[in-house]
């Protein structure tokens, strides 16, 4: 796209990212005296910077050329490095959509950039006309899109956010961390039409990698350039790097997995309603139920009392609790304290 360039920070256009010998010299084993690493141990050496054999097989897997990847120390790193390309302390603004994903907000704050968020409608979905009619504000340098969305655990309708592609003139970053987990398709299969579309993965939920820190960003050629350009150099370890490869050799076991969270979010879904500390269930695409309880902070609480922790997010949305799927046997431990906790309640009232 013509205005990525000039979307980018002034001060960043001169960069002269941080080099190693290493490359200059690619592939045979050699005596490594370069980079002042211990000549002893296993994890002696430095780790591949641009991660070669990892983004070989997800470029693969995901059918995206190499170019167009970018693997971060998890998809909080990949937001970070977004805002900084982008975003000028002090004077610009990223929009977002809310209740939504914390950690933009938390990113947002720690660059001294403003926030400017717009309310979900009532079937949390993104109010297009609204957030159109903040597009004249050239401030706003990112718009964040979460989809399936956290907490709410739905689907973002795909015309609203092609309206908004189609419109927006600063970076749009649709983050799709719970992808795996809906018949959806990504948003990675329609990158060539948006230069400034940066669609976010991650291999911390479906994967079962949360504690190995690895992201994935798609984009354009000169988006992603510039993601690589500012990266701290070695950003993701060896052994992470090694971890996710496995998992990707393993496939199908992860893929078997997925359909067990999937069944359980139906059974405990199934479940869930009839229990009557239960109002309401939203519909989710994610591996998480958006509960609505009679009383959030109370059924919170007691599930901390028996050491079940779910996420309280009254805050949010009113009464609800995000419940996370678990194994069966986690699952049932859940509706049995639940019921537990709705018998109590009907006794006191
Ligand atoms: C869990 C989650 C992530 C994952 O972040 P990592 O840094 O990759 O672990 C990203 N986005 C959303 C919306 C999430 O809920």
């Amino acid at each position: 796209m013509d205005n990525l360039e000039q979307l980018v920070r002034p001060h960043l256009k001169g960069l002269s990212p941080y080099s190693s010998a290493r490359d200059d010299y690619q592939g045979l084993p050699g005596i490594f005296l370069d980079a002042n690493e211990s000549p002893y141990g296993t994890l002696n050496r430095y780790p591949d910077p641009d991660q070669s054999a990892l983004k070989s097989a997800i470029s693969k897997l995901r059918k995206v050329p190499g170019k167009q990847l970018f693997l971060g120390n998890g998809s909080d790193e990949a937001i970070d490095l977004i805002f900084r390309i982008f975003c000028e302390p002090g004077l610009d603004k990223v929009l977002v959509f809310e209740p939504t994903y914390g950690m933009v907000a938390v990113t947002a704050a720690i660059h001294n950039i403003k926030l400017v968020s717009i309310p979900l409608d009532d079937h949390f979905q993104i109010p297009t006309p609204a957030a159109r009619e903040l597009f004249n504000d050239d401030r706003i340098k990112l718009l964040y899109i979460c989809s399936p969305n956290n907490p709410t655990a739905n689907l973002m309708e795909a015309t609203r956010i092609e309206a908004l592609l189609k419109t927006f003139k600063g970076v749009v970053i649709i983050d799709e961390a719970y992808q795996d987990f809906t018949l959806a398709q990504s948003w990675i299969s329609r990158l060539d039409e948006f230069p400034n579309l940066v669609v976010l993965q991650t291999f911390s939920k479906a994967w079962g990698l949360a504690a190995a820190r690895i992201g994935m960003a798609f984009g354009s050629v000169p988006l992603i350039e510039w993601m690589n350009k500012i990266k701290p150099p070695y950003n993701i370890s060896s052994a992470n790097q090694k971890d996710a490869l496995e998992a990707i050799g393993n496939k199908n076991q992860i893929d078997a997995h997925i359909r067990s969270i999937l069944r359980e979010r139906k059974r405990l879904k199934e479940s869930l309603v009839k229990l009557p500390v239960v109002v309401k269930i939203y519909p989710s695409d994610a591996n998480f139920l958006l509960v609505h309880v009679n009383n959030a902070n109370e059924v919170y609480k007691k599930l901390i009392e028996h050491r079940i922790v779910v996420r309280n997010r009254h805050a949010a949305v009113s009464n609800c609790i995000r419940i996370s799927i678990g194994t069966p046997a986690e699952n049932d431990k859940l509706l049995n304290v639940l019921k537990q906790i709705s018998d109590e309640e009907n006794i006191v009232y």
